[in-house]
Parts: structure tokens; C-alpha cells; sequence
């Protein structure tokens, strides 16, 4: 199965020469999903993780999979306002602006293998961000993964240093 066959564009979203890469279409199919999770799980077994952060929203759908399956523990990062207990926060930029994300100051132990994961790696601005926090609160990022790679925004290159793994590149 070609993967990339179940990913949709959505031109104009959410701003006019944006073309958004929808993966709905990729997580309604059962033997997408599991082809998604499974390629996922086989980069980062046997490394030793110990909690895995998703980026919100779509990166808690694989990233919470993802946790369960590597037996590791799973942690969110979300926009400001939304966690109820004591947090760090950092600021970022999007393709298509600016925006802060916020962990749980007690959500990573020092010493964490970390893997980080989010659907869509763009400029790399909101991944950056989050590796930001994560080694604030001591985490060792042992990995990063995405479900996509927009590879002509050279993403990557902000996160220099860091092992970084994605499925599908455009
Ligand atoms: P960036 O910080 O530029 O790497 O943007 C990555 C974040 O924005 C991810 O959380 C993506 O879900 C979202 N994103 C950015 N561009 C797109 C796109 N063209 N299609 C879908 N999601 C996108």
C-alpha cells in the first residue's frame, strides 16, 4: 500500500496558498492506520524510549499509539490554557503564523528517553519549540518522528543534531 495515496490536499486551508496535507483519509483506513503506526513503531522499538510527546492535536493520534506500543509513557504538549497543573511554556512560529506551546513541568523525569512526535514536519518551527522544552525539564531526545515531511521547507535543518525519521516525503 502506498501510503501517500491515502493523504489528501486541501488547497486554501486554513489560509489562501496554503496547501494543507489532510491525514483523516489516512486515519479512516484500518490497514492505513496500522501500516502508519506499525512503520512508525519499528524506527524507534529497541531504543530504549521512555515516554513519548505528541504535539497537539494531531500528534497525539500516532504519538498515543505509538506510547502503548513501545510500553513507554505518553505526553502532551498543547496550546496555552489547556493543561491543568504547573507548566513551562515556548513560543514558536507556524507556516502560517505564531503560537505558544505549554508541558507539564512534572511531565518528564531528567534523564527521559524522549521521542518526539507530531503528523507533519513544515518549517520546523513547532518542533523546534518543543525540543526546547523538553530538555528544559531534563528529557534526552532520543528521536523525533513524523507521518509527513514537507522536505522543500528544509524543516530539518532547524533541528540539526537531532535523529529525525518521518514516512512520507513531499
Ligand atoms: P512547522 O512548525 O512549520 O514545521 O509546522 C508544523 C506544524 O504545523 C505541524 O503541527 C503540522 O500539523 C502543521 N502544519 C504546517 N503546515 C502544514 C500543512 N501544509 N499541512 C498540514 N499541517 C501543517
Amino acid at each position: 500500500m502506498d501510503l501517500k495515496d491515502l493523504i489528501r490536499d486541501v488547497k486554501d486551508f486554513p489560509i489562501e496558498g496554503i496547501v494543507f496535507k489532510d491525514i483523516t483519509t489516512l486515519l479512516k483506513n484500518p490497514e492505513g492506520f496500522n501500516e502508519t503506526l506499525d512503520n512508525l513503531y519499528n524506527i524507534s522499538k529497541d531504543k530504549g524510549i521512555t515516554k513519548v510527546v505528541g504535539i497537539e492535536s494531531r500528534g497525539f493520534i500516532f504519538g498515543g499509539a505509538l506510547a502503548s506500543k513501545l510500553n513507554a509513557g505518553f505526553v502532551p504538549i498543547r496550546k496555552p490554557g489547556k493543561l491543568p497543573a504547573e507548566t513551562v511554556e515556548e513560543e514558536y512560529e507556524l507556516e502560517y503564523g505564531t503560537d505558544k506551546m505549554e508541558i507539564h513541568k512534572d511531565a518528564i523525569e531528567p534523564g527521559d528517553k524522549i521521542l518526539l512526535h507530531d503528523d507533519l514536519l513544515a518549517t520546523g518551527g513547532t518542533m523546534k519549540a518543543a525540543c526546547n522544552l523538553v530538555e528544559k525539564l531534563g528529557g534526552k531526545i532520543v528521536q523525533i518522528s513524523f507521518v509527513i515531511d514537507l522536505t522543500f521547507l528544509n524543516g530539518k535543518d532547524l533541528l540539526k543534531g537531532y535523529e529525525i525519521h518521518s514516512l512520507i516525503e513531499y
